[in-house]
C-alpha cells in the first residue's frame, strides 16, 4: 500500500450546501502493478483493433455527455454552458486522435539505404496522466487518447478537486476497455509524484502548474528515457496597438479574463496598451466586463462562475490588496446573504500600473493569478511592448490586436509564445492544433493536436533481404 492515502470530500464552489461523496487516495504500487500486467497484450493489438475499443469509450462518453457536464459544473465551479463545450472537445477528440494515428503511428518503409528499411512507432509502457481541475476531462482525455491508440496503458490521475467528475470519466472508459488498461488513481500531489517517479511508469503527461512541472523534471532527470511532457501556465497577454478594433479588442480581454472565472491556462492577465487609444479602450474594457457578473454556475446563462476553492478566494484578495496600481475596475469578493447557494465568487478586477519594475518583482508579475484579474500596462512603441512581454518568463499565448498585416508579422516574429493569435482572445485553442508552451509554460511537447509524437519512440529496423 503506498504511503500517503487520506480520504476527502468536496464541496460544490458554486454552491457549499452541496457535500460530494468521500474519496478515498489509491494505492498506487496495485495500480502501477495492474497497468504495467495490462500492457503486452494491449501493445500487440493491432491500430485498428485499439481503435475500434476507443470507439466504444467514445459512444459511452457520448451517451454520458450531459451528465459529466452537470458534474463538472458542480464540483468546479466552471457555467454549464463551458462544461458543455469542454464535453463537446472530449468527444471530437477521438476523431483528430485516430485521424493523428494514420498520420503518426503506420510503420513508414525507408527506401535508399543499403538495406529494406523501416522506421516503427512503439509504445512506451504504462503512461501517467496528472490532469488539472479547470479542464478535469477535456485536457487529460487528450493525452490518455493518444497513449492508449499508441499501445500504452494509461494510469490517470485526476485533481483531487475534480475527483469525481474523474471516477465518472474513468467508469466511462473502462467499460470498454480490457483490465489494467485504464487505471485510476486519486489522490494529492504525494500520490501523483509517487505515480510520476516509478520506474515502472515510461510516460508522464503532466498539466498543472509551474512549480510542480520545475520539481518534476529536476526529479525525472537521471530518468532519461522516460518521456515527461509539461503543460504548465501562463501570463498569456494581450497586446492592443493604435490601430486596432477597440470594441473588438475589449470583448476579447474580459473574455480571456473572465472565462472559466480566469482560471484558465491560456487566460488573459495581461494587456500591453498603446497610450494613444488606451482611454478608450479602458471605457470599453470596463462596459465589456459588465456581461460578467457572478452567478449560478448551473444557470443556463452565467458567464461568470466561482473560483474553484478556499484557498483560491484567499490568493485573489491578497493579490488584490497587495498590488500597487490604480484600480481601474476594482474587483472584490461576492458577498452573499443566501446560505445555501454560498460560494467562492469574485468579481473582475483591473489594475492599471506605471511602475514596471515594481511590477516585475511582484506575484502579479511572477505567479498566474488563475482569477479574473487583469494588469494594464501602457506602451509608445512598438519595441518598447516587445521589451515588456519578453520581460515575464512565461510563453503560453499572446494576442496582438491590429489592423495592419505587417505590425502582425513583425511584432509576432518577436514573441516567445507557443500560440499566438490576431484579434482573438488568447483563450483561443482549438483542437485542430497542437497546444503547448514555451519558456516556463511548457517543455517542447506540445498537447492538443499531434500530441500522439510524444505517445510513442521510435524505431529504426533494416533486414538484409
Ligand atoms: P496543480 O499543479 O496544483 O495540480 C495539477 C495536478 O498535479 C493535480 O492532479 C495535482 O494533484 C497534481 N500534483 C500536484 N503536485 C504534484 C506532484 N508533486 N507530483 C505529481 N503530481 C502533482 O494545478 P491545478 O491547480 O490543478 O491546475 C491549474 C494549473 O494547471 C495552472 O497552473 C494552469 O495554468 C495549468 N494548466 C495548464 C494547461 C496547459 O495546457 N498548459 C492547461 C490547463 C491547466
Amino acid at each position: 500500500m503506498s504511503a500517503d492515502t487520506c480520504d476527502w470530500q468536496n464541496f460544490s464552489p458554486g454552491d457549499l450546501s452541496y457535500a460530494f461523496p468521500i474519496v478515498s487516495s489509491g494505492d498506487v504500487s496495485a495500480s502501477i502493478a495492474r497497468s504495467s500486467q495490462a500492457f503486452p497484450a494491449w501493445a500487440a493489438l493491432s491500430l485498428d483493433e485499439r481503435r475500434d475499443l476507443l470507439t466504444q469509450c467514445a459512444d459511452n462518453l457520448r451517451a454520458k455527455s450531459e451528465e459529466i457536464a452537470v458534474l463538472i459544473t458542480r464540483e468546479t465551479g466552471k457555467p454549464i454552458r463551458e462544461a458543455r463545450l469542454e464535453m463537446a472537445a472530449a468527444i471530437a477528440k477521438f476523431d483528430f486522435t485516430f485521424a493523428d494515428g494514420e498520420r503518426f503511428l503506420r510503420d513508414e518503409a525507408v527506401a535508399g539505404g543499403p538495406h529494406p528499411a523501416l522506421v516503427r512507432h512503439c509504445p512506451r509502457g504504462p503512461a501517467a496522466v496528472i490532469a488539472p481541475f479547470n479542464f478535469p476531462v477535456h485536457l487529460g482525455h487528450g493525452a490518455t487518447l493518444a497513449y492508449l491508440l499508441a499501445g500504452n496503458t494509461v494510469l490517470f490521475k485526476p485533481s483531487p478537486m475534480a475527483a469525481n467528475v474523474g471516477l465518472v470519466y474513468a467508469q466511462v472508459m473502462q467499460a470498454a476497455l480490457p483490465a489494467g488498461v485504464f487505471e485510476l488513481v486519486q489522490g494529492w500531489a504525494p500520490v501523483g509524484q509517487e505515480l510520476c517517479l516509478d520506474p515502472v511508469v515510461r510516460a508522464v503527461c503532466f498539466t498543472g502548474s509551474v512549480p510542480v512541472g520545475k520539481a518534476l523534471s529536476v526529479a525525472l532527470a537521471s530518468d532519461y528515457s522516460k518521456s515527461l511532457a509539461l503543460e504548465l501556465g501562463g501570463k498569456n497577454t494581450a497586446i492592443i496597438c493604435e490601430d486596432a478594433d477597440l470594441a473588438l479588442a475589449a470583448d476579447a480581454v474580459a473574455d480571456g479574463m473572465c472565462l472559466t472565472a480566469g482560471q484558465r491556462c491560456n487566460a488573459t492577465s495581461r494587456v500591453l496598451l498603446h497610450r494613444s487609444i488606451a482611454d478608450r479602450f479602458l471605457d470599453l474594457l470596463q462596459s465589456s466586463l459588465k456581461r460578467y457578473r457572478p452567478a449560478d454556475p448551473l444557470d443556463e446563462t452565467t458567464l461568470l462562475g466561482p473560483l474553484i476553492h478556499f484557498s483560491a478566494h484567499e490568493r485573489y484578495e491578497q493579490l488584490i490588496s497587495g498590488s500597487e496600481g490604480e484600480w481601474i475596475v476594482p474587483g472584490g469578493i461576492l458577498e452573499c446573504n443566501d446560505k445555501e447557494q454560498h460560494g467562492f465568487y469574485v468579481l473582475p478586477a483591473v489594475v492599471l500600473v506605471n511602475d514596471s519594475a515594481a511590477l516585475d518583482a511582484s506575484p502579479l508579475a511572477k505567479c498566474e493569478t488563475f482569477a479574473p484579474i487583469l494588469v494594464v500596462e501602457i506602451f509608445d512603441k512598438e519595441p518598447e511592448a516587445i521589451t515588456r512581454h519578453e520581460a515575464w518568463a512565461f510563453g503560453l499565448t499572446a494576442s496582438i490586436f491590429t489592423s495592419c498585416d505587417d505590425a502582425f508579422s513583425r511584432i509576432g516574429a518577436l514573441l516567445s509564445v507557443g500560440n499566438l493569435y490576431r484579434n482573438l482572445p488568447t483563450t483561443f485553442s482549438p483542437s485542430t492544433l497542437p497546444f503547448g508552451g514555451w519558456g516556463n509554460s511548457g517543455n517542447g511537447r506540445p498537447g492538443g493536436r499531434s500530441f500522439l509524437r510524444f505517445a510513442v519512440q521510435e524505431q529504426a529496423v533494416q533486414w538484409k533481404a
